[in-house]
């Protein structure tokens, strides 16, 4: 479904994805793993086409994205992207934050999209929160709101950029149980994550990165139980 050969990211001189080829099936879960500043989110970045690629092709359902003659708006309509900070927009009650793409970018009626809105919140016990303000929520339920408004577009594909990391441990796991439950609905996933605990459970493949190049893959038990490269060695002692 989603295919990456040779992506080449550079900033001001750095190479930051170097070759990078990665593959994802449809309904297939991917953990992205590897030490800050190994070019995850970047990866998740440009499969957004957020970030420019310097060398590479990404394909999405065999249609090649990383055309610049590809409009992107087009694309970010079928991937859904969600960030270690939710970035909920402040002043729009929850219900609003879900429904604005909906109606801005797919032009839908508000009352279809709100009923949509809500049915989504109702399925993951916010519900009750649909008229309420980001700040009046704990960063697990924000989280999920953040969630909800990137399936709100009915999206192909999910990216997800570490999004537990800014949360309070106790609000982690309501988090990851939502991963969980799209997972099971056959969502297909992109995850960088440092919960490994989390994605030798959920996942399908992990992906270690290391300095912009994914130097093995495979089922987590064999990545994260008996990984062969260094690299990966190094990168699990030191974590565990
Ligand atoms: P990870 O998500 O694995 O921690 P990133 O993709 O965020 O890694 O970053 C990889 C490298 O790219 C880092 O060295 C980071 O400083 C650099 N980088 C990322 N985005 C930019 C940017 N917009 N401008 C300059 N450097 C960047
Ligand atoms: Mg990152």
């Amino acid at each position: 479904m989603l295919t990456c050969r040779g992506l080449r990211k550079e900033f001001g001189g750095q190479v930051v994805l170097d070759g990078l080829d990665l593959t994802v099936e449809d309904h297939q879960v991917v953990a992205l793993i590897g030490a800050s500043g190994s070019g995850k989110s970047t990866l998740l970045r440009c499969v957004n086409l957020l970030e420019e690629l310097d060398d590479g092709t990404i394909e999405l359902d065999g249609v090649e994205i990383s055309d610049p003659r590809v409009d992107p708006d087009r694309v970010r309509r079928r991937i859904g992207m969600v960030f270690q900070s939710y970035n909920l927009f402040p002043h729009l009650s929850v219900l609003d934050n879900v429904t604005l793409a909906p109606r801005r970018v797919h032009r839908r009626e508000r009352a279809e999209a709100e009923a949509q809105a809500r049915e989504l919140l109702d399925r993951v016990g916010l519900g009750g929160k649909a008229d309420a303000y980001p700040d009046r929520l704990s960063g697990g339920q924000q989280q999920r709101v953040a969630i909800v408004r990137a399936l709100a577009n009915s999206p192909r594909l999910m990216l997800l950029d570490e999004v537990t990391s800014a949360l309070d441990p106790e609000l982690v796991g309501e988090v990851l149980a939502m991963i969980r439950d799209l997972k099971s609905a056959g969502m297909t996933m992109v995850l960088a994550t440092h919960e490994m605990g989390f994605a030798r459970e959920v996942a399908d493949r992990v992906c270690f990165l290391d300095a912009g190049r994914v130097v093995e893959a495979g089922p987590p038990a064999q990545v994260l139980g008996e990984p062969t490269h260094p690299r990966t060695r190094q990168f699990l002692k030191r974590i565990i």
